[in-house]
C-alpha cells in the first residue's frame, strides 16, 4: 500500500500520518522527491481500510501495490537507488564495473590483477573465495585465507572489494571484511541467508537464479529488504534455456523489465552467461547500451591455467580495450564510465 501526498503538503500533516500508521503497527518507508512525498506502507496491509486517509485534505490518493514484492517496487520508491559502496555509487549516472578472477589463487594473482583492472577504469574488485561448484572434487575457492588475500588487494589499490557468501555462518566474517556480500545464483532462493542478510546494512549483490523468473528474483530481493536492508543490486547473469552452445542466455531484456518494475540498481555479469571469453566485449557492449547499471566481469592473467572458469576470463589487455569502447557506448546513452 502507498500514500501519496499532494505536492508541497506541510511537514507536520505528513508526519501525523505517519504516527498514526506507526501506533497502528505498521512501518513506513517515506520516499521523497522534487514534487512528490510517498509513504510506503509494510505490514499486514489485508484489512487496512483506507477511508479515513481519503478524507485527509493532504492526501492524493491511497494505492494498493498489485506485485507480491512491495520494498523493492518503483511504485513505494520512484526514484532510483542508489547504493553506496565505500564512496562508489551505484545506481547513478556512472556505471561501475566490476572485474577480476573468478577465484582468489593467491596473493600475487589478486593484486596483479586488481592493479590491472583498476588501471583500466574498473571500480570494485571481484574475487570468489568459497566457490559454489557443480563438482565437489573440483577446485573449492580459498576460503578464509582467499578473504584476507582480498583484504590485501583492496588495501594495496583502494579497490572495494565483492565476494561471495555461500551460508549464514559465515555472515561475521563477510561484514567484517567484504565491501559487497554476492549471493550467487545457486543461493537466490535461499531463504535463510536471504533473511539473515537482511539484518546487515551490507550491500548486497543478488544475482539472479540459474533458472529465476524477474518475480521470484524480484521477491528474493524482497526477502532482503523485509529485514531492513534496503542495499540491495540485482545482477542478471544468464538463465537456463534449451539452447546450449553458450553456458546459460543473457536475458538482456531483464534490464528494462526491472527498471520498469523496481528502483534497484542492476548490474550485468556477461561472463557467467557465456561461458566462453570471446562473447564477454559483446555482450558488455550490449549490456551497457541497453542501461545496466553497472558489469561484472571475470579478467584473469593467466586463462589458461586459471582453477576455476578460464574458459570465459578475459585477459587484462583485452579488458582494458574493451573499457575504452564502453566509454564511447555509455556516452551515447547518456551515462559515464
Ligand atoms: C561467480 O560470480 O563466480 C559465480 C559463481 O556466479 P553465479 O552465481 O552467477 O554462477
Ligand atoms: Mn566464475
Amino acid at each position: 500500500m502507498i500514500i501519496v501526498m499532494k505536492p508541497n503538503s506541510p511537514l507536520i500533516e505528513v508526519e501525523k500520518i505517519k504516527a498514526k500508521l506507526i501506533a497502528q503497527g505498521y512501518s513506513i518507508h517515506p520516499s521523497q522527491g522534487e514534487a512528490y512525498y510517498i509513504l510506503g506502507i509494510v505490514g499486514d496491509t489485508s484489512k487496512f481500510d483506507p477511508t479515513a486517509l481519503n478524507m485527509n485534505e493532504y492526501v492524493d490518493r491511497v494505492m494498493p501495490i498489485q506485485e507480491p514484492f512491495k520494498q523493492a517496487n518503483r511504485n513505494f520508491h520512484p526514484e532510483d537507488s542508489i547504493i553506496d559502496v565505500q564512496g562508489v555509487k551505484i545506481g547513478g549516472k556512472k556505471i561501475v564495473v566490476m572485474a577480476g578472477p573468478c577465484s582468489v589463487e593467491s596473493e600475487a594473482q589478486i593484486t596483479a590483477i586488481a592493479k590491472s583492472v583498476q588501471a583500466s577504469g574498473a571500480s570494485i574488485l571481484r574475487g570468489g573465495a568459497f566457490k559454489p561448484r557443480t563438482s565437489p572434487y573440483a577446485f573449492q575457492g580459498m576460503q578464509e585465507e582467499g578473504l584476507d588475500l582480498l583484504k590485501i588487494a583492496r588495501k594495496k589499490t583502494g579497490l572495494p572489494i565483492v565476494s561471495e557468501i555461500m551460508s549464514a555462518d559465515k555472515i561475521e566474517r563477510f561484514v567484517a571484511d567484504v565491501d559487497i556480500i554476492q549471493v550467487g545464483a545457486r543461493n537466490m532462493q535461499n531463504f535463510e541467508l536471504l533473511k539473515e542478510l537482511g539484518k546487515t546494512d551490507k550491500p548486497i549483490l543478488l544475482k539472479r537464479g540459474l533458472s529465476a523468473t524477474i518475480e521470484e528474483w524480484l521477491m528474493s530481493a524482497e526477502y532482503i529488504m523485509a529485514g531492513g536492508n534496503q542495499n540491495v543490486i540485482l545482477c542478471e547473469r544468464g538463465i537456463r534455456t534449451f539452447e546450449r552452445y553458450t553456458r546459460n542466455t543473457l536475458d538482456l531484456s531483464a534490464v528494462p523489465a526491472i527498471k520498469k518494475l523496481s528502483h534497484l540498481p542492476i548490474v550485468v555479469d556477461p561472463s557467467h552467461a557465456a561461458g566462453m571469453w570471446w562473447m564477454v566485449e559483446s555482450l558488455s557492449k550490449a549490456a551497457v547500451a541497453v542501461g545496466a547499471d553497472g558489469l561484472m566481469i571475470e579478467v584473469h592473467n593467466d586463462p589458461a591455467n586459471a582453477k576455476c572458469d578460464g574458459q570465459q576470463s578475459i585477459k587484462p589487455e583485452r579488458f582494458d580495450n574493451l573499457m575504452q569502447d564502453l566509454k564511447a557506448i555509455a556516452q551515447i546513452v547518456g551515462r559515464e564510465i
